[in-house]
């Protein structure tokens, strides 16, 4: 398989060249003054990120190794918890919980919707002993963004501790971690923060810490008590990705050079390009609540989900992600995360259109871009990116 030329897939996203050259650098080894120093300034790093002045762990894995973290640091068999559903990532709290015999009181959501706080609020209402509700920031599967503020609200009046999955949502969604009151944040590497996979991330604030000294299941890998003692020395219990630890240090310099208000402003900016894209296209959007991390486009009747992906990547090098579970070939989706531009849109809506029209749904010839180019404004009359120079979403 050739190397798709424009990644639009959330996750993994595209790299930098500041984060590929530093992936190319010799190795260094982690036991070193030279690596602690970066894995301190990273950590801080990710702080600021996440919004929250409480420890950030590092962990060696892809992002649902931190969930799992969650679910095993916090919780004991026979505990309760609230999982909020909605799509395929909140189902995977679901599955975490299954796994490891904690009783999941489930809040539906319909694929597409955004969860009803108030019904967040029922189920703790009528679950007053669960200890945790399992949420989800940017439902990925359907591009859906939920209601954390809302439900960190209601969360924070109640016994439970709220854990939040932001693999997808960090810097894409708006997420004020310690201000809203969540507990657990989780993220990952190969979305936002423009990394290869590998790394995960996990904030916990002084609430949760309490509950996981107390939890009783067996764990090892995952033993965040073990985690934040090696904190205290800039040190990891395991060898950790050092080259993607190092990778992050680059990452980061881009990413709080601009800030992170600017990043947020950026995917918002490229998302509501798409959405009106989509619009002017004729088709329809999947979320009720969109995120401004991915865009789920409705697959217009009579027209191949499976197919139209495959001939955007086939015909233009553009590489989508479809739909996961029962939404396979019922939707698409462009991601706007990370080192994604305003540009790599606007080649992956031309090759959406064309990609319909070949499978006989014309749509107007133009018209997406040209709607979402009124959005992106500024972004593209500054011009293309130099010619393997730094293409910074400013
Ligand atoms: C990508 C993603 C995950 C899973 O991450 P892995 O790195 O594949 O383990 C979990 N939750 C959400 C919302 C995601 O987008």
């Amino acid at each position: 398989m050739k190397t798709p030329d424009i990644l639009l897939t959330p996750g993994p996203t595209p790299l930098p060249p500041q984060v590929r050259e530093a992936l190319a650098r010799p190795i260094i080894h982690h036991r070193t003054a030279h690596y602690r120093a970066i894995f301190k300034r990273t950590l801080q790093g990710m702080q600021t990120v996440m919004q929250t002045a409480q420890p950030v762990c590092c962990l060696t894995s892809s992002g649902t190794g931190a969930m799992e973290a969650a679910v095993v640091n916090l919780l004991a068999p026979g505990d309760e918890a609230i999982v909020v559903l909605g799509g395929k990532f909140g189902e995977r709290w679901q599955e975490l919980c299954q796994a490891y015999a904690i009783r999941a009181v489930t809040v539906p959501v319909t694929y597409g919707d955004a969860a009803d706080p108030a019904q967040v609020g029922a189920a703790l209402k009528a679950h007053p002993s669960a200890k945790a509700v399992f949420a989800t920031l940017c439902e990925t599967s359907t591009g859906v963004v939920h209601d954390i503020r809302a439900i960190a609200q209601l969360t924070r009046k109640s016994q439970a501790v709220l854990v939040v999955d932001a693999i997808s949502g960090l810097l894409a969604d708006e997420c004020h971690t310690d201000a809203w009151g969540i507990d657990v944040l989780v993220s990952g590497s190969q979305k936002g923060l423009m990394l290869p996979p590998g790394l995960a991330f996990i904030s916990v604030n002084e609430r949760a810490w309490a509950l996981m000294e107390r939890a009783t299941t067996s764990r090892y890998y995952y033993d965040l008590r073990v985690a934040r003692k090696a904190l205290a020395d800039d040190d990891t219990p395991f060898t950790p990705a050092v080259a993607i630890v190092v990778a992050l240090d680059e990452a980061l310099k881009l990413i709080l050079g601009t800030g992170v208000a600017q990043r947020l402003e950026h995917n918002g900016q490229i998302a509501r390009g798409t959405r009106a894209a989509v619009e002017a296209m004729g088709l329809s959007l999947f979320a009720k609540r969109p995120s401004n991390g991915v865009t789920a486009v409705k697959v217009p009747q009579g027209v191949d989900g499976k197919k139209l992906a495959a001939l955007m990547y086939e015909r233009s090098g553009v590489m989508v992600a479809g739909g996961q579970g029962e939404m396979a070939g019922k939707i698409i989706r462009f991601a706007h995360m990370g080192y994604i531009t305003a540009e790599d849109l606007c080649a992956g809506l031309t090759a959406l259109e064309e990609a319909l029209r070949a499978l006989n749904h014309p749509v107007p010839a133009g018209e997406g871009v040209r709607a979402a180019q009124a959005i992106f404004g500024a972004r593209l009359s500054a011009g293309p990116a130099p010619k393997g120079g730094a293409r910074v979403p400013s």
